[in-house]
């Protein structure tokens, strides 16, 4: 096969395209290393794609159903500049103390998604306040975010229910729902709940 160089430029827009052209299939290294028309350039390409343009490439390390040496590009929307910004530290401070779970919708990390079954929830880094609305990069401003929320309302703010009309759905739900809302509730307030309980047999 015929290697050309091309400029570092070319190089990179020929291997994102053939990502782009590849949307939900699952590619392996011997194709990537075809595409990259150097051996020892592919690998680099990935993490470029990935870290610096932000498109988020699967790897078996995101997915359970790769093997290693596969690769997935699910959707063609980058992760905003601002979230590859964030240190790791921040981000694993920002999930941890959300629960790992979506602050718009309450999809919890790695399970499926309560909007869409067949897909995994992935957590991303959102504003609180929207920047366009003044909000600002800083940690006490950051929150976890799911895919499925964070492109359907890139520009909204978090609205919290209403807990009138919380205690209203949980009120006409099933018993066993509402069994499953006080096991939530008690394994994310475990010392709060205990005290409760106190309370109410004294
Ligand atoms: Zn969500």
């Amino acid at each position: 096969m015929a290697k050309e160089k091309s400029p570092r430029g070319g190089a990179r827009g020929k291997f994102r395209a053939h990502f782009l052209a590849n949307i939900g299939r699952i590619m392996d290294s011997d194709e990537l290393r075809v595409v990259a028309d150097n051996q020892s350039e592919w690998a680099r390409r990935v993490r470029e794609l990935r870290t610096e343009e932000g498109y988020p490439i699967l790897t078996h390390n995101d997915r359970s159903e790769l093997k290693p040496g596969q690769y997935l590009l699910e959707t063609p929307i980058q992760q905003p500049a601002f979230e590859r910004a964030i240190s790791k530290e921040t981000r694993a401070c920002v999930l941890d103390r959300n629960g790992f779970t979506c602050q718009m919708c309450g999809a919890v990390a790695g399970e499926p998604h309560p909007y869409d079954s067949t897909r995994k929830t992935r957590l991303h880094i959102g504003h609180i306040v929207d920047k366009s609305k003044g909000g600002s990069d800083d940690p006490a401003n950051l929150c976890a975010i799911c895919s499925v929320c964070n492109e359907g309302a890139q520009n909204a703010t978090l609205i919290r229910p209403d807990l009138k009309q919380l205690l209203i759905q949980i009120r006409r739900s099933t018993s066993a729902d509402q069994l499953e809302v006080l096991k939530w509730l008690i394994a994310k307030f475990p010392r709060q709940a205990a005290e409760q309980i106190t309370l109410s047999i004294k």
